[in-house]
């Protein structure tokens, strides 16, 4: 048994199927992942178009099946292609990590509507932006693990609370506790669980970016070269150390070979 349902949806994945189909994920508004059959797809005068190319924003008609599983897609009407991500290489490595990201830590068929906000909200100030692409995306993943229960604290010690980072610590780095999403203080380091050093530099850049309301503005913050890596490999292993779906992943395994794909 199925039913007829409508929603509105991202592109998070296509692929070919038999001679003109495709099979399809989405992520929805109404359903959360779906992944979809797509009859057709590839026929030469295909009525679907760019619509189900990766981090197409769509609405959707589709047969969805009571028990999870794959659904058949009837109609897929673009709302927005989100085609200036394309334009450029670093800003499309950013949108990739952003539906990458998502295919991988959603579970089918669970609605999360901060989640499908947050996807929209992001590809579209990707959109947008002229600058600081990378900014958006650590944005994106600080906001994705508040989402998903695993929230950061950038400013205090995640123990006594207090705010004595800078006095305490010359050497420029300190110890975040992956376990509670926060930095421990000098004076709290015997309870950390699981430390990662990162630069205080990085710790202020962190909470910049986390504290910005709105995604967009954080285009506004640029980010030198070595510290972009840090912060890349900090977010991704923060990520990893939390979601149990991102942990035989290799971020360089991801992200490097990002650039080089297609999103067609
Ligand atoms: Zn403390």
């Amino acid at each position: 048994m199925s039913q007829i349902v409508k929603t509105e949806a991202v592109v998070l994945k296509s692929m070919k199927y038999g001679e003109t189909s495709k099979i399809v994920t989405f992520y929805t508004q109404k359903y959360g992942k779906v992944t979809g059959i797509v009859k057709g797809a590839r026929a030469s005068k295909s009525k679907f178009g760019a619509s189900l190319d990766s981090m197409a924003y769509v609405l959707l008609v589709m047969y969805k099946k009571e028990t999870k599983g794959l659904n058949l897609i009837s109609q897929c009407d673009l709302l927005k292609s989100f085609r200036y991500i394309s334009s450029d290489l670093d800003k499309l490595a950013e949108g990739l990590k952003v539906i990458e990201l998502v295919y991988r830590v959603a579970h089918d068929e669970e609605q999360n509507l901060p989640l499908f906000k947050l996807i929209v909200g992001t590809l579209s100030d990707l959109d947008k932006a002229d600058k600081n692409f990378s900014s958006i995306g650590f944005t994106f993943e600080i906001k994705l693990g508040e989402i998903l229960g695993y929230s950061f604290n950038f400013s205090t010690c995640g123990k006594c609370g207090r705010n004595n980072f800078r006095k305490t610590e010359q050497t420029g780095s300190l110890l975040f506790d992956f376990s509670r999403g926060a930095a421990l203080c000098s004076d709290c380091q015997n309870y950390i669980i699981h430390p990662v050093k990162i630069s205080s530099d990085n710790l202020a850049i962190l909470n910049r970016l986390e504290t910005t309301a709105e995604i967009s503005a954080a285009s506004n913050i640029e980010i030198n070269p070595q510290n972009k890596t840090e912060i890349g490999n900090f977010l991704f292993d923060y990520l990893r150390y939390h979601i149990s779906e991102l942990k035989d992943l290799k971020s360089d395994k991801i992200f490097n070979n990002l650039k080089k794909s297609n999103p067609h």
